[in-house]
C-alpha cells in the first residue's frame, strides 16, 4: 500500500512538524495555538477565524484567551523543583495566575500526580472552572523536601479570541469533504500533534490534485472549536456531503475506522472499503458518541455524515494523557501510511457513481471490443476481466462503484478502471441518461 519512494521524505516531515509543535503551550486560546498554526502555514496555507470570548455557541460560551509566559515552584534557593520551561505539561492548562509563597502542607492540594505511574506527568486542565496548579511525577513529588517554596505562574486569562484555521481547496463542487482534527492538547505526540501533522500533509498533498468535491480541513480546539465551526457555517451546511475526524494517528497500530452516526453514510462504505482493499488488520466500530470531534458534528440536531479515522485509539495506550505519550513513540512510516490511507478515501469519495449497463440483455460480447481476452491470449488480467464483469451485471442504476466493489470483493481501484473501460467503449452510461434500452436483439 506504501510506495517506497517519497513516503520516508512525507513521514519525517510529518515527525520534524511534530518536533517543531511539541514545545508550544496550545491550549483552547491562545499564543501557543497561533503559533501552532504559523507553523502549519509553512506546509498550507490557512483562513484563521475569531470568535470573541463570551460570544454563546449553542449551549456553551466561549471562554476568555488564556496565555502563558512562565511557571514555576522554587526551593528558598530559588532552585526551581517544578518548571514549565522543561515541559508545558507541568503547568494545569488554564491555570489563572499565582504569586505566592507557601509550605509544602498548602501547595500539594495544588499538585497532580499519577502514584500508579510514579515516573509520569500527567495532563490535566480546567477550562470552566476557575483555578491553578501544577502536575509532576509522583517520585519527583514524594522527593520534595518539607519547607517552604515560591509559588508563580506567570499567566493571563481575560477576554479575547479563540481562533479556528481552515485549509479550503476548490474542487468542481460546492459539495465538501470535512476533514476535522483539534490542537488544543500541548506537549502530547499520538492525541493529538499526530492528527495536526497528518491532516497538513493530507492537506499538501491534495493541494496539487484536480478536485471535484471542494476540500476544507479544519483545526480547531476540542469541543468548543468544532462547536464555534459549525455555529459559524450553520447556514451552509448543505454543502458538508463528507466528515472525517481524525486523532491518535501517529503510531504502527492497526487503523481503526469509526463508522458516523448515521452509520452507513458514502463515508462509512468508502473508508471501510478502503481499510478492507489494504489487506492489513483493521477495525471497524459502530457510533459511539465519546471520542473527539466527531461528538459535535454527529449531534442529534446535525446529524452529519462524519467518521473518526485513527490507529491505536485514546483508551488503548498506555501512557495516554501523560508525558509519556511522547514523539519517541512516533512512527514517521506510520503516518506516511495514514496520509495515503487518506488520500485513498477521498479517491472513493471522488470516484463513486452510479452507471447504467446500456447492453443488459444477456453479456455484451467484451473480446470485440477489445476487453476480454482474445484468441491469441490475455489482454488484461484475471482481476481486470472479472470486474469487468461485476460492473456490468450489478449497474442496473442502483448500485455505486462502492456497491460492486463491496458485493464482489474485488478492489476498488480494479472496479473502478473496469468502469471507466467500460464507460469509454459506451457499454455504461451515467443513470441519469438511461433510455430504457431495447430489448430486441440487434
Ligand atoms: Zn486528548
Amino acid at each position: 500500500m506504501v510506495d517506497a519512494h517519497g513516503t520516508d521524505a512525507l513521514g519525517s516531515e510529518a515527525y520534524a512538524l511534530m518536533e517543531r509543535l511539541y514545545p508550544l503551550c496550545r491550549s483552547l486560546t491562545g499564543d501557543g495555538v497561533h503559533a501552532t498554526f504559523d507553523a502549519i502555514e509553512d506546509h498550507i496555507p490557512l483562513t484563521r477565524t475569531e470568535i470573541a470570548s463570551g460570544t454563546h455557541v449553542f449551549d456553551w460560551v466561549v471562554p476568555d484567551e488564556w496565555n502563558i509566559r512562565d511557571a514555576y515552584v522554587a526551593a528558598r534557593d530559588g532552585s526551581r523543583v517544578i518548571d514549565f520551561r522543561r515541559s508545558t505539561l507541568h503547568v494545569v492548562g488554564y491555570s489563572e495566575p499565582v504569586r505566592a509563597h507557601m509550605p509544602l502542607e498548602e501547595l500539594r492540594t495544588r499538585l497532580h500526580t499519577l502514584p500508579e505511574r510514579p515516573d509520569v506527568i500527567p495532563y490535566r486542565t480546567s477550562y470552566y472552572h476557575r483555578t491553578w496548579g501544577f502536575c509532576l511525577a509522583h517520585r519527583d513529588l514524594e522527593a520534595l523536601p518539607p519547607g517552604d517554596y515560591d509559588v508563580v505562574i506567570d499567566s493571563s486569562l481575560e477576554p479575547g479570541r479563540l481562533t479556528f484555521a481552515e485549509l479550503l481547496l476548490e474542487g468542481e463542487l460546492d459539495d465538501e469533504v470535512v476533514i476535522s482534527t483539534y490542537v488544543c492538547h500541548p506537549a502530547l505526540a499520538h492525541d493529538n500533534l499526530s492528527g495536526i501533522a497528518v491532516a497538513t500533509m493530507l492537506g499538501r498533498a491534495l493541494s496539487q490534485r484536480r478536485l471535484r468535491h471542494s476540500i476544507r480541513i479544519v483545526f480547531a480546539p476540542g469541543t468548543i472549536g468544532p462547536l464555534c465551526w459549525l455555529h459559524a457555517n450553520r447556514d451552509r451546511l448543505g454543502r458538508f456531503a463528507h466528515g472525517l475526524a481524525i486523532s491518535c494517528i501517529g503510531d504502527d497500530g492497526d487503523f481503526t475506522y469509526k463508522r458516523s452516526r448515521r452509520g452507513d453514510a458514502a463515508i462509512d462504505r468508502a473508508a471501510a472499503l478502503v481499510l478492507r482493499d489494504s489487506g492489513r488488520p483493521h477495525r471497524v466500530l459502530e457510533w459511539d458518541p465519546w471520542g473527539g470531534d466527531e461528538r459535535q458534528f454527529c449531534s442529534p440536531g446535525f446529524n452529519l455524515p462524519m467518521g473518526t479515522l485513527q490507529r491505536t485509539p485514546h483508551a488503548e495506550y498506555d501512557g495516554y494523557h501523560t508525558s509519556a505519550d511522547s514523539l519517541d513513540r512516533m512512527s514517521p512510516a506510520g503516518m506516511a501510511d495514514a496520509v495515503r490511507a487518506l488520500l485513498d478515501v477521498i479517491d472513493v469519495l471522488e470516484t463513486d457513481r452510479t452507471l447504467v449497463n446500456r447492453s443488459p440483455f444477456g453479456e455484451p460480447q467484451l473480446g470485440r471490443r477489445g476487453l476480454f481476452r482474445t484468441s491469441g491470449g490475455a489482454v488484461a488480467t484475471p482481476a481486470d476481466e472479472r470486474a469487468l464483469l461485476w460492473v456490468l451485471n450489478q449497474s442496473d442504476g442502483d448500485a455505486s462503484l462502492v456497491d460492486i466493489a463491496g458485493r464482489s470483493g474485488i478492489a476498488y481501484p480494479v472496479i473502478r478502471r473496469a468502469a471507466e473501460r467500460l464507460e469509454q467503449v459506451e457499454l455504461l452510461g451515467p443513470a441519469w441518461s438511461a433510455a430504457t434500452p431495447d430489448p430486441a436483439p440487434r
